[in-house]
C-alpha cells in the first residue's frame, strides 16, 4: 500500500515526500480511505501510530479536490475578501466571526500545537488553507488577530474555545469536518460538558473522527451519540 493508492490529491502527496514518509502506516491505511469516502471515523490508537495524519490528511485532500473546482464569483466572496475590500475603501472592517471548515480538539495545548505544525507541514502546498491554535493561556489579542484571519481549520483546547464560541467569535455553521484527539484524556480531564456544547454547535452534516486509546465506557457511549453509522478502527 502506498500514499497515491489511498487516492490523495497531489498537493498533498508532495507535501507527505517532503516529510520523508514512504509508507502509510497501520491507522493510515485504514482511515484515509474511508475518510476520503465521508465515514465517521472511531479510532482506537495511540500516540506514535500516525493518527494525526490519519484525519488531517484525508481532510486536506477534500478541502484541496473542493478548491480545484471553485470558482470565487463577486456574489461568493468569502469574508476574508470582504474585509479586503473594506479596507481597501478606507473602512475599518467591523469584527465577523471566523467560519472554520474544520475543528480538532485536543486535550492539551502541547498536543494542539504539534497538531497544528503536522498540518503545516501536510499542507505546504496547499494554496489558502490555514490552520491555527486557540489555546488557553494564549493572549486574548493574540486570538483575536489569529481568528481574524478566517483560518480553514482550528485546532483547539475545549475550554479557551467556549469562551471564543460564547462571546461570538466563531460560527460553526460551515464546520465540516469535527475531529476529537485523544478523546478519552479530554474526558479525564472533565471536558464532557464543553465537549457536549461544542458539538451541539456544529452542523448536523458535518463528518466526524474521534480518537482514543479505548472506545469502551463513557468515551464509547459519547462517540456513539456523536457519529453517525461509524467505520470502527482498532489498530
Ligand atoms: P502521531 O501518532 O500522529 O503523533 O505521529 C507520530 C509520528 O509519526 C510523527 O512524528 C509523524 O511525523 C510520524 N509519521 C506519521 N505518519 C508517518 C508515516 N506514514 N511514515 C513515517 N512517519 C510517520
Amino acid at each position: 500500500m502506498t500514499f497515491e493508492t489511498l487516492g490523495l490529491h497531489t498537493s498533498i502527496l508532495r507535501a507527505i515526500t517532503d516529510s520523508g514518509y514512504t509508507d502509510p502506516t497501520a491507522v493510515q491505511i485504514q482511515a484515509v480511505p474511508a475518510a476520503i469516502a465521508g465515514r465517521d471515523l472511531l479510532v482506537s490508537s495511540q500516540t506514535g501510530s500516525g493518527k494525526t495524519a490519519a484525519f488531517m490528511l484525508p481532510a486536506l485532500h477534500k478541502f484541496a479536490t473542493a478548491a480545484d473546482s471553485l470558482e470565487v464569483t463577486a456574489a461568493d466572496k468569502t469574508p476574508n475578501q470582504e474585509r479586503q475590500s473594506a479596507r481597501s475603501r478606507g473602512e475599518r472592517p467591523r469584527f465577523q466571526a471566523a467560519k472554520p471548515k474544520m475543528l480538532v480538539l485536543t486535550p492539551t495545548r502541547e498536543l494542539a500545537l504539534q497538531v497544528t505544525t503536522a498540518t503545516e507541514k501536510y499542507s505546504a502546498y496547499s494554496r489558502k488553507i490555514k490552520a491555527v491554535s486557540i489555546l488557553g493561556g494564549m493572549p486574548y489579542p493574540k486570538q483575536m488577530q489569529l481568528l481574524s484571519r478566517n483560518p480553514e481549520i482550528l485546532v483547539a483546547t475545549p475550554g479557551r474555545l467556549i469562551d471564543h464560541m460564547e462571546s461570538g467569535k466563531i460560527d460553526f455553521s460551515e464546520l465540516e469536518i469535527l475531529v476529537l484527539d485523544e478523546a478519552d484524556r479530554m474526558l479525564d480531564m472533565g471536558f464532557i460538558d464543553d465537549i457536549e456544547k461544542i458539538v451541539a454547535a456544529t452542523p448536523e452534516s458535518r463528518q466526524t473522527m474521534l480518537f482514543s486509546a479505548t472506545l469502551d465506557g463513557v468515551v464509547g457511549n459519547m462517540a456513539r451519540r456523536i457519529t453517525k453509522d461509524p467505520m470502527i478502527i482498532q489498530i
